[in-house]
């Protein structure tokens, strides 16, 4: 069987480029191991996704934004940076004040939405409960191996499949891998008093907290603690869990409730070394695998497949190889220094807020003292969050 491109994996970035795709008159066939139903379907994972400005305008652009049910978009429209016991913080808003930061989404229904959309094309087919075992290149196609034994034949093959992409290792392609031995713990809770869809970000001394605001008086609450610790925070009773966590916040949102379970995410961030080798192409986590403090993940992986989709689309426009490594070569350029910046300067940040020596704890309030008081840091901050320009900012 021959396709122009063949995609591996069905979240976020493999479904969102297909639909990028959808218009360039390319037959595309998306691959995933996973269940049809874990696809289609997809369940509550405790990830309340922070969408920049930039992504929502690219889900608008394929057609998925109006396939979420708005009523569990929450806007966000301040986030604030708390460290250790501190009651000042580093507030963030919107540089335009009728403007929102940003949104927050459960992940699930974005990758709903984009499934829905994907299949929703006469040029793409999704197949699932299949995996790509291997992908063999030459010089003018590439063919894919898959666990049904069949092959497949395209010009370019797309790697969507994860921060530890098989794939990318297969090509050969080697990539930075940091394990932070700290877990993310992730629960819905409801409280008395509103949260004023701010969403908050407390470093406190040994762990750190998080509460993202939802619809209604509802939040996701992250806490980040030491792989050690793991075991103890997940065994908590219900009840000494939302003491807990009430009095972390100082009782500020009144008696808060868990909903649902508790889910946990280790926390470890990898940067693939190039996004590119011939007829191949990485995108999504598999590309660039964001710690999640920074929320840009989804963000960076929805911008870097809109810019390999518009860089693919303009080469068939000039009768270019879509596999050919100047052709590739476009797309690398333009994603790999942001998220570059982005990666290292998250990792910078999160190095600063969770160590706890007596040094850092100085210097860290240092940091957040100047950048409160000195308005330009605030404002590239800020712009940095929400992204209006559609562009990121050259830090
Ligand atoms: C706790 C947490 C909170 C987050 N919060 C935010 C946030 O607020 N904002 C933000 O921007 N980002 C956030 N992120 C990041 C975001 O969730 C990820 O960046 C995004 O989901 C990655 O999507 P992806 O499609 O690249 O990879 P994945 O979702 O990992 O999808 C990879 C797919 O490939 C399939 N696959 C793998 N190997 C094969 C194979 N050989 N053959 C076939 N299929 C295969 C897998 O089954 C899977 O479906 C968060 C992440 C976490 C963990």
């Amino acid at each position: 069987m021959k396709y122009d491109i063949v995609i591996i994996g069905a979240g976020q970035a493999g479904l969102s480029f297909a639909c990028s795709m959808a218009d360039s008159n390319q037959s595309i066939l998306v691959v995933e191991k996973r269940s049809l139903e874990l696809i289609a379907n997809p369940q509550p994972d405790g990830r309340e996704i922070a969408l920049t400005h930039l992504s929502m305008s690219i889900l608008k652009k394929i057609g998925a934004w109006g396939l979420i049910d708005e009523n569990k978009i929450s806007p966000l429209k301040e986030a604030r940076v708390y460290d250790g016991d501190s009651t000042s913080s580093l507030n963030f808003r919107s540089p335009n004040p009728s403007d929102d930061l940003g949104c927050l989404i459960p992940n699930n229904l974005i990758c709903k939405a984009l499934y829905e959309k994907a299949s929703s094309f006469g040029g793409i087919d999704i197949v699932t409960d299949v995996s790509v075992d291997d992908i063999v290149r030459h010089h003018d196609l590439a063919q894919i191996h898959l666990s049904n034994k069949q092959q497949i034949e395209a010009k370019l093959v797309i790697a969507a499949d994860s921060r530890f992409s098989d794939m990318r290792r297969k090509m050969g392609i080697p990539a930075l891998m940091r394990d932070f031995s700290k877990v993310m713990i992730l629960t819905e809770m409801n409280h008395d008093k509103p949260h004023h869809n701010t969403a908050l970000e407390c470093f406190h001394y040994g762990r750190t907290l998080a509460l993202l605001p939802m619809v209604g008086n509802t939040s996701s609450i992250v806490m980040t603690v030491a792989t050690d610790k793991v075991d103890d925070v997940m065994a908590m009773s219900v009840k000494s869990f939302n003491k807990e966590i009430e009095q972390a916040f100082h009782g500020r949102f009144g008696r808060m409730e868990q909903q649902g379970e508790r889910r946990s995410y280790p926390l470890i961030a990898t940067y693939s070394q190039t996004f590119i080798s011939s007829r191949f192409a990485l995108i999504g986590d598999a590309a660039v695998g964001m710690h999640p403090v920074t929320a840009h993940g989804s963000n960076l992986g929805l911008r870097g497949q809109d810019i390999l989709a518009d860089t693919l689309k303009d080469a068939i426009k000039n009768n270019q190889d879509i596999g050919a490594i100047s052709t590739l070569k476009r797309y690398e350029s333009k994603q790999i220094h942001i998220t570059r910046l982005m990666y290292f300067g998250t990792n910078s940040v999160v190095t600063l807020f969770t160590n706890d020596a007596p040094v850092v704890k100085t210097i860290r309030k240092a940091v957040l003292k100047i950048a409160q008081h000195f308005p330009p840091i605030k404002q590239l901050i800020s712009r940095q969050l929400t992204n209006t320009n559609n562009k990121l900012l050259p830090f």
